[in-house]
């Protein structure tokens, strides 16, 4: 998508007034209704504009020549000197308060390889290793949506071929008879990454969030040509 700067050069000012002026047709006595309205217009066109902005990454720039950032989550304006990140995965700025409210429906992915157990966390903005690197290419994820407010997120691992072994949802232990059932995958989860439990292949355990506070999605992945099988319980 092309950039303010690319599409407007240094006209930006004049696009916002020409986008206000295509809105809306003036009254004759310009009473202060009109004028209340021109500046919500102009607050909105410079809303839009400063988002398609956001999508590339340059710098918006302000008839005063200050910079600014505009953040991806909620639109607001970013002082990269003192807040905010530029997020990679999603090529896009975020403020601190969008990066950090992201975090609150990560997914957990665990790989069990040769050389142990690591964990991955995947966000809308970044997927971080243990020791808080960035990693990409590794894992991906989308949103899938069951409904207009439902749905769940999918994180599958794209480095290599892996299958998915198995798939479904669990709960936390609140006692009740659906997560007595689910306890056996619970177990065996959290047996495989603590090291307890021994796999025959690399494995991947992901947990991602769902629109339902109490349910998280579950995949289980191995490497496409392995053949064995590694005994998920049923859940
Ligand atoms: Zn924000």
């Amino acid at each position: 998508m092309a950039t303010n700067a690319e599409e407007f050069g240094d006209d930006w000012q004049a696009e916002v007034e020409r986008r206000v002026l295509a809105e809306i047709t003036p009254d004759s006595d310009k009473s202060s209704e009109w004028i209340v309205t021109v500046v919500e217009h102009v607050a909105a066109a410079t809303a839009d504009l400063a988002v398609d902005d956001a999508e590339g990454f340059d710098w918006q720039v302000l008839d005063s020549g200050e910079q600014f950032r505009v953040c991806d989550g909620c639109g607001g304006i970013i002082d990269t000197d003192s807040e905010g990140r530029w997020s990679s995965l999603k090529e896009v700025w975020a403020c601190d308060g969008c990066i950090e409210s992201a975090g609150q429906s990560r997914s957990v992915a665990w790989l069990i390889d040769e050389y142990g157990q690591h964990r991955f966390h995947v966000t809308d903005y970044e997927i971080t290793a243990q020791d808080g690197d960035d990693i990409e290419g590794v894992l991906e994820r989308s949103w899938v949506s069951s409904s207009a407010w439902r749905g769940y997120y999918e994180t599958k691992p794209v480095d290599g071929e892996w299958r998915e072994a198995e798939s479904g949802w669990t709960t936390g232990g609140w006692g009740d008879p659906v997560a007595e059932s689910k306890r056996s995958f619970n177990e065996w989860a959290e047996g495989v990454v603590a090291g307890g439990i021994e796999v025959p292949c690399p494995v991947w355990i992901i947990t991602d969030p769902t629109s339902n506070l109490f349910s998280t999605a579950v995949g289980v992945f191995v490497p496409a040509d392995f053949e064995g099988d590694i005994c998920v319980p049923k859940f």
